[in-house]
């Protein structure tokens, strides 16, 4: 980006801007002390040698200045200048390279983030063409011609689930976005409590797509924000369930092992493929749509979050996936204290 690389060269001159100065600076001051030190040595010779012509041989004062080489001390003088200044080329010309590479790794991070800012909002606002253009299609075509009032229900119908379909992808997009739970709002909390409640809510979804829906384990700690870790559980159970089939049976449960506080999201649904698994929690990813069909409304954003939240609270999510046999999604938190 042309932005970057004139960012990157303005570092460079900055970094090289700071390091001359400190080179030249002492520089001037080792220049400064070596000629001080060598005008000392030679008047102090001057003195020496006048004294003992003076005392050995009666010469004049001023006989001394012919035996110290004045010409050879305004020579070395200038030969610490010329190395002096040599040394400071070669640092200054290294400086520039190696600032010019430092200046890159330094904006490196800063570029990529950038880069999947703008990759977001591209996807973030390509997603929310579709549902926008489905309802303007609606809107037209109830203007168009007198309406019964079954067809203008039928339009009015397609028209909220846009509407359901836009609310649901705004509130992803705040989610991911926004910040989560405060440290002040954590607290030590019962998972297999969050569990339950999670579970109680899909129940009754659960039964109407005619899949078994079971809890097991004991009750496991974790210090975390209530609400975030009930969406991270909803997400996982959630997608249990929209990509399991008739007959499914879908299990929560919570253990602990290994210093580790898990709880565990298994299904017997479609599965995931070896290919999608290392893309699965990238925003926007879904994977072959084919597989999940008639059952999957989503944006490929709920596993993003769930990551985000996972991290915030120093978890880690695991998968293991067989495509058409299912998939376990494995949450381990750090253990308490
Ligand atoms: P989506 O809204 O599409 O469900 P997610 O981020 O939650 O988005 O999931 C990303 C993709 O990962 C899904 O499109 C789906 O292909 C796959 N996936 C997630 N969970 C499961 C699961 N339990 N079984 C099979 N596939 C899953």
């Amino acid at each position: 980006m042309k932005l970057f690389h004139s960012a990157r060269l303005q570092l460079t001159i900055w970094y090289l801007l700071v390091i001359a100065l400190i080179s030249l600076t002492f520089s001037a001051a080792i220049y400064k002390t070596q000629t001080d030190e060598l005008t000392r040595f030679s008047l102090l010779q001057r003195q020496r040698i006048e004294q003992r012509l003076e005392q050995g041989f009666g010469m004049g004062p001023g006989a001394g200045l012919i035996l110290v080489d004045l010409e050879l001390i305004s020579e070395t003088k200038k030969r610490i200048l010329v190395s002096l200044l040599v040394f400071n080329g070669i640092v200054i010309s290294f400086s520039g390279i190696f600032g010019y590479f430092l200046a890159g790794k330094t904006l490196e991070p800063i570029e990529e983030m950038v880069q999947e800012q703008t990759r977001f909002i591209a996807d973030a606002s390509h997603e929310l063409r579709t549902p926008i253009t489905s309802l303007l299609v609606n809107l037209e075509v109830f203007m168009r011609g007198k309406k019964t009032r079954d067809e203008s229900l039928k339009v009015i119908d397609a028209s909220l689930i846009e509407v359901r379909r836009l609310r649901d992808l705004a509130g992803s997009l705040l989610h991911l976005s926004a910040d989560l739970g405060h440290a002040s709002q954590r607290e030590k909390l019962d998972l297999k409590k969050i569990v339950e409640s999670v579970v109680r809510k899909y129940q009754a979804t659960a039964k109407e797509r005619k899949i078994t829906l079971k809890q097991s384990g004991v009750s496991v700690f974790a210090t975390g924000n209530k609400n975030d870790l009930e969406e991270l559980f909803t997400i996982l159970l959630d997608n249990a369930i929209k990509y399991s089939k008739e007959g499914g049976e879908v299990t929560l449960a919570t253990k602990s092992q290994n210093k580790k506080t898990i709880v565990t999201v298994k299904d017997t649904g479609v599965g995931i493929a070896k290919a999608d698994l290392p893309h699965i929690f990238d925003r926007f990813y879904r994977a072959d749509l084919s597989r999940s069909k008639g059952h999957s409304s989503g944006y490929g954003l709920g596993l993003s979050i769930a990551q985000k939240i996972a991290d915030s609270h120093r978890a880690e999510i695991a998968v293991k996936s067989k495509l058409g046999s299912g998939s376990t999604f494995v949450v381990s938190f750090p253990k308490q204290a």
